[in-house]
């Protein structure tokens, strides 16, 4: 190991390998909990710097973890003793904006939000958007296929890149920066590494697809009463908006009276009394004639009973006090203590069933367990954040099995879009074949032979046999 540091320290200088109190101040765990394992932390400066250091790692079989923004919620990014951790936080360029073909290229370590403002100040719109947007960064967003709250209109980052920059294990660089939509020249070489979680590649530089910048945005709270009525009020919407739709956020009222209940900061927009709440945005370009369609679409449910009560936002800041309700994750993590953390996707209409199961069980066993639900409910995306009021291994085991084993009876995801790391990879076969994880195992063993690329992420072993 010192002799590989010694090489390394050549390559990107000596202020850019961490050792001792300098990696373990560091935590890769959300929340923060214990410091970072690793032998040293790497930064390399850019793409020739990081092809420099996995040589050496490829020729001594040294085991690499790569690091964005640490915001991960699946272990994706958890280094053990021993690990090299290659940060890529100094590599934050970004390129002139081309604002006819509608591109940016990036650095991997800029974070989300940098690539919102630059877009912003062009006047166009880089579409991706989650909470941890401040501190996720955009090759982490492209390891894990991020989605977030615009998926429904725009689409995963799968559908905001046009090309990267990714240097394979052994240190050869792929670049691949192609800035056209279209292109069927052969295989779609940047897919691999989408939602790769670094396990097939290091992504240096993403050429990313920009869109118009909405010139009008109309933003309601809904209330309604009855699961069916969710996705009929969802085609409706989407169906009278003219694809402008652009969110569709369910929150259980569960949710909803926690984070709105005593002591909030939150006020409450609607009372707490109803079932289901939809968060519901639609953007467009003209002010008045995407004002008058969005709120006769709430009529009209209003007026059908399918919604029994809306608020509309009537100021920028209106709009934004009813999103401070759903991105609430602080507040909702800090009442249900120790939480667990669960992101799924199913049919939206197996959905109630498959939460009253779960909810059912839980209680069952942990009378005194908590659990509320909200998510994408558009895109088939919910997030269950619960507590037993206990950390303790074997109980989450429980929990994960009885979440789990509910879904995989529904052909459902067990990773809608937090991807799968450390934390998810024993119940990969509830959502996935043995054959498409033969053929995953595969890949991993053509583009990285000597598993230094994360290892024993997403798959505890690469042996075909097993899981
Ligand atoms: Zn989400």
């Amino acid at each position: 190991m010192n002799n590989i540091v010694e090489k390394i320290t050549k390559i990107v200088g000596s202020e850019n390998v961490l050792l001792g109190e300098d990696v373990t101040s560091r935590s890769d765990f959300w929340p923060p909990m214990g410091g970072c394992q690793a032998a040293a932390i790497v930064r390399p400066a850019n793409t020739n710097e990081v092809s420099a250091v996995l040589k050496l790692c490829h020729a001594a079989g040294q085991a690499v973890v790569t690091h964005g923004g640490l915001t991960g919620l699946v272990g994706g990014a958890r280094a053990g003793k021993g690990d090299l951790v290659l940060s890529l936080e100094r590599m934050r360029s970004i390129s002139a904006i081309d604002t006819v073909n509608r591109t940016v290229t990036v650095g991997a370590g800029v974070p989300l939000q940098a690539v919102q403002e630059a877009a912003e100040e062009a006047g166009l719109l880089f579409p991706l958007d989650l909470g941890a947007r401040g501190s996720c960064t955009i090759g982490g967003n492209i390891a894990t296929n991020a989605g977030g709250n615009s998926v429904i209109r725009y689409g995963m980052i799968r559908e905001q890149l046009l090309g990267v920059e990714a240097v394979l294990a052994d240190g050869t660089i792929i670049s691949s920066l192609n800035s056209v939509i279209k292109n069927n020249t052969g295989y779609d070489l940047k897919q691999l590494f989408v939602g790769s979680e670094g396990t097939l590649g290091i992504v240096t530089q993403a050429v990313l697809r920009l869109r118009p910048l909405p010139r009008t945005c109309n933003t309601a709270l809904v209330a309604i009463e009855n699961f069916d009525h969710l996705g009929q009020f969802l085609g409706d919407m989407d169906a009278a908006l003219g694809g402008t739709l652009s969110a569709f956020e369910v929150m259980w009222n569960d949710f909803y009276s926690l984070i709105t209940g005593d002591g909030s900061k939150h006020g409450h927009p609607l009372k707490p009394e109803h079932l289901f709440y939809v968060l519901l945005e639609s953007t467009g370009g003209h002010e008045q004639s995407d004002k008058d369609r969005f709120e006769e679409a709430l009529e009209e449910a209003l007026g059908s009973d399918l919604i029994t009560d809306a608020v509309v936002a009537q100021s920028k800041q209106q709009r934004e006090n009813l999103w401070a309700i759903r991105d609430d994750i602080e507040g909702l993590t800090m009442a249900l203590f120790p939480p667990l953390v669960f992101d799924i996707s199913l049919e939206i209409q197996q959905m109630d069933a498959y939460v009253d199961e779960v909810r059912r069980q839980l209680s069952e066993r942990w009378p005194n367990s908590q659990m509320v639900v909200f998510g994408h409910l558009g895109d088939g995306n919910i997030h269950l954040v619960l507590t037993v009021g206990s950390h303790d291994p074997a109980e989450v085991h429980a929990v994960e099995t009885i979440v789990y084993a509910a879904l995989g009876r529904r052909h459902g995801v067990i990773s809608a879009e937090h991807g799968i790391g450390l934390d998810k990879r024993e119940y990969l076969h509830h959502s996935r074949s043995a054959e498409e994880i033969t053929l995953m195992k595969t890949l991993k063993r053509a583009l990285d032979p000597k598993n230094i690329l994360n290892p024993g992420k997403i798959f505890a072993s690469l042996a075909d046999t097993e899981q």
